[in-house]
């Protein structure tokens, strides 16, 4: 099969790359390349900027409703383009079909909440602050705002950022992953199709050179960004530096506490789903289980070996439980981290290195793996894996298990599993995480709420969506007024005051 050549779509039109760098994307699943993607250049990332900057002046001065009714639009070609959208996910990606499904739902609830956003920006009015003066505030959008997104939700986390961005009154550029770049240009298409004024959203391909140049722009007066730790930490400092607004969501290593009073049944079954699920490749995955007590340790593994061992592994159009990842590259890496964890005294309960999916032997495949007594220590415990790797943490008691937590660089998501009232809600109250989950293994937050972990995951002030979201791409404004009547007063040299 051909390799589709991707583009560019700047200013309202898909433009070729110019640069002569491209990137391949792979069909995960068969390792077959089925797209070439163009690179962005410093001065294709100027012309998206200046089209985007010239989209602004007229895209701010809309009303906020009529915004707001293209979003709706939007909102109903995307309900009816909710499969297609998801095929072209697992496609690049290799998720599978559901879990391409649920993603593109997620997504969906954010352009929901977006079309909401007439009412959280219509701020604040005080009559009579001050004799004969009255004092308003409005939120009014940045300008030209960029978006850089990770490989593991192509569809999803641009939903999180433009939507909200756009109906603010803000022009966005998407810098999509370069592993799996087809979903966001679906999502050009249905904008387009539901009237978005050309210019208003602009994807622009690329790696370090054109995120480096949307950095660096003058024009460009915000950046989102959801990716690993340590880009996420560069993106901020970068942008910061250059008097930008930035939010910048990075890696996660998330523990699920298991109690001895939980039902192991339900806590078993959250931490297949959680672990396994999407190949690991998520960042509110479960990686890490801590039992608390070596009978809940025991228990969990002798149900969990089994099923980790008959999970069925395949390509997305099948029904299997989890895909491949995203890169040979990357099942390598992970593959690489079953060594060290073996070398560092972990013990390997289910070793899934060298599975086998029949018609698909040049996909990136791996199948689930079990850590067992993993400790602090251990590179497995400290980094990232990101693939279906589940380390088992033995504590003594609840505490050990909360110093556990807080003694990780990262804090994206948590959970706890127990029947206890008391306990869960001082592990809500006391937990130095972003995203708490109660009996709830992936607490994702919905639409509505806002979407951020603390520590090393997320760099920045503001969360994702919901009203962080309108927050972060509006600048607040507040407006002190009288109308004065009769002659002059004469200059008062004192500072204002409300006598
Ligand atoms: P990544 O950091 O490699 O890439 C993210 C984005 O940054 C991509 O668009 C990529 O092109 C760009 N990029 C990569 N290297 C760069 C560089 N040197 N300079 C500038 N830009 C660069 O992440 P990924 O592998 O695509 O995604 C997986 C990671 O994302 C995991 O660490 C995962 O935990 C994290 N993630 C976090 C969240 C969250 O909400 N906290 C959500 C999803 C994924």
């Amino acid at each position: 099969m051909q390799a589709a050549q991707l583009k560019h779509y700047t200013g309202g039109r898909s433009v070729e790359g110019g640069s002569g760098r491209y990137g391949d994307v792979f069909n995960p699943a068969t390792g077959e390349i089925i797209a070439r993607v163009p690179f962005a250049s410093a001065q294709e990332i100027d012309a998206t900027v200046a089209a985007a900057k010239k989209a602004f002046e007229s895209w701010s001065e809309t009303p906020p409703a009529r915004r707001a009714r293209i979003m709706f639009r939007f909102l109903e070609l995307l309900n009816k383009n909710a499969e297609k959208l998801g095929e072209i996910v697992s496609r690049e990606h290799g998720k599978v079909k559901t879990d391409a499904e649920g993603e593109v739902q997620r997504g969906i609830e954010i352009v929901e909440f977006a079309t909401g956003i007439p009412s959280f920006i219509k701020g604040e009015y005080s009559d009579s602050v001050g004799t004969g003066v009255d004092s308003y505030s409005l939120r009014q959008p940045l300008g030209v705002v960029a978006g850089i997104t990770p490989f593991n939700f192509p569809a999803m986390v641009p939903l999180w950022m433009f939507p909200i961005a756009i109906t603010c009154g803000n022009t966005f550029i998407l810098k999509p992953s370069e592993r799996d770049p087809s979903a966001a240009m679906f999502l050009a298409e249905l904008l387009e199709e539901a009237g978005l004024p050309e210019g208003v959203f602009n994807i622009v391909h690329g790696d370090k050179e054109a995120v480096d140049a949307l950095l660096h722009h003058d024009d460009v007066k915000a950046i989102s960004f959801v990716g690993s730790t340590p880009i996420a930490e560069y993106i901020y400092t970068t942008g910061t530096k250059h008097g930008k607004r930035v939010q910048a969501l990075g890696g996660a290593k998330n523990h699920m506490i298991v109690m001895p009073d939980a039902d192991m049944e339900q806590a078993t079954d959250a931490l297949m789903g959680a672990a396994y699920g999407s190949a690991g490749e998520r960042c509110m995955a479960v990686s890490v289980a801590v039992a608390v007590g070596d009978d809940v340790a025991d228990t969990l593994i002798g149900k969990m070996k089994p099923r980790i061992e008959s999970l069925k592994i395949g390509p997305a159009e099948t029904d299997a439980d989890m895909g491949p990842l995203i890169t040979a590259q990357h099942r390598d890496k992970v593959k690489a981290y079953i060594d060290t964890g073996t070398k560092e005294g972990a013990k390997l309960v289910v070793d899934g290195r060298d599975i086998k999916v029949p018609g698909c032997e040049g996909g990136f495949f791996m199948g689930g793996c079990l850590f067992d007594n993993v400790t602090p220590e251990m590179t497995i415990y400290r980094e990232e894996i990101f693939g279906p790797v589940l380390c088992l943490v033995r504590a003594k008691t609840y505490a050990d298990a909360v110093r556990l937590i807080h003694g990780h660089e990262y804090a994206n998501g948590t959970a706890i599993f127990t029947r206890d009232g008391g306990t869960a809600r001082a592990f809500a109250r006391d937990i130095e995480v972003g995203m708490v989950g109660i009996n709830v293994p992936i607490p994702v937050p919905v639409a509505t709420h806002s979407f951020g972990g603390w520590k090393r995951s997320l760099f920045g002030d503001q969360h994702m969506h919901g009203m962080e979201g309108v927050r972060f791409y509006t600048k607040l404004k507040t407006v002190t007024a009288r109308w004065p009547e009769g002659p002059a007063q004469g200059a008062d040299f004192h500072f204002p005051q409300n006598k």
